[in-house]
């Protein structure tokens, strides 16, 4: 285990009503890099990610978040997530994009008042993912990407240290995915740890650093460049490893 480990997971095993989705998982995630997380449809990333995060427990196992056991974890404000569909969702959604970054920012106030600072961090949120200037629009009015980038812009004005995101580009036109892609290397690149479940893998091995890949057991986790010279995505995928690459 490193000590600068912002996740390390030892054996774990989760099961939904007998059926194992993930099985005698062990692997590390390391304090600001950038970790895909790949496996064919049903394979268990879900599952594994909300694991490490600590929204469900594994039967067994151990998981700790930034060293500490995940089940005593207490600062999730540290942990930005994106959930998948996240942006269909919120179709009737009466707040603004404000208001959701907003939210992000409550578990740094007293009560929920916001002081001068906090203003200013929710601002500079709102810049540092370039909608500014769409601040006062209603959420459900927003295009897909637009979307993944106020749940990013809340995650930032929360200070989150750690970014997971599920499929989070689902439904999002080429040009904005890649511009979220490129917005998620600047975030990296200022040191906040990345974990990316995407099912597009030219996508996640132009990004990520590391992969891992999995279907219900570990096939794969270490860097992108062994895994990408590895048989493990055929491993993984079995037959169908081909048509999923080429899927998109
Ligand atoms: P992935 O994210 O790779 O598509 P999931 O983690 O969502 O995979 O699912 C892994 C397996 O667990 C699948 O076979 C799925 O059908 C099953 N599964 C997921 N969620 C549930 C649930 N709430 N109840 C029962 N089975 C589930």
């Amino acid at each position: 285990m490193s000590n600068d480990a912002a996740i390390t997971v030892e054996g774990v095993t989760y099961a939904y009503d007998g059926r194992p989705a993930v099985e005698d998982v062990s692997l590390s995630v390391e304090e600001g890099e950038f970790l895909g997380l790949i496996g064919p449809n049903g394979s268990g990333k879900t599952t594994l990610l909300k694991l490490m995060l600590g929204l469900m427990s594994p039967d067994s196992g151990r998981i700790e978040l930034f060293g500490r056991p995940v089940e005593e974890f207490g600062e999730g404000e540290r942990i930005g997530y994106v959930s998948q569909h996240s942006t269909s969702r919120d179709r009737t959604m009466p707040i603004t994009v404000r208001e959701v970054v907003t939210m992000g920012r409550y578990p740094h106030t007293r009560f929920g008042w916001l002081r001068e600072h906090d203003r200013e961090a929710i601002d500079e949120a709102l810049e540092r993912v370039d909608i500014a200037d769409i601040a006062d629009r209603r959420i459900a009015t927003l295009s897909g990407g637009q979307k993944q980038r106020a749940f990013i812009a809340r995650a930032l004005a929360s200070e989150a240290d750690l970014l997971a995101l599920d499929e989070p580009t689902v439904g999002v036109d080429a040009d904005s995915r890649d511009r979220f892609y490129d917005l998620l290397d600047e975030l990296n690149e200022q040191g906040i740890t990345v974990i990316l479940i995407e099912h597009d893998i030219g996508v996640v091995t132009e990004h990520a650093d590391r992969i891992t890949c999995i279907n219900r057991e570990i096939y794969h986790h270490g860097d992108t460049s062994t895994f990408v010279e590895s048989d493990a995505l055929a491993r993984a995928y079995g037959s169908t490893g081909r048509l999923v690459e080429h899927h998109h």
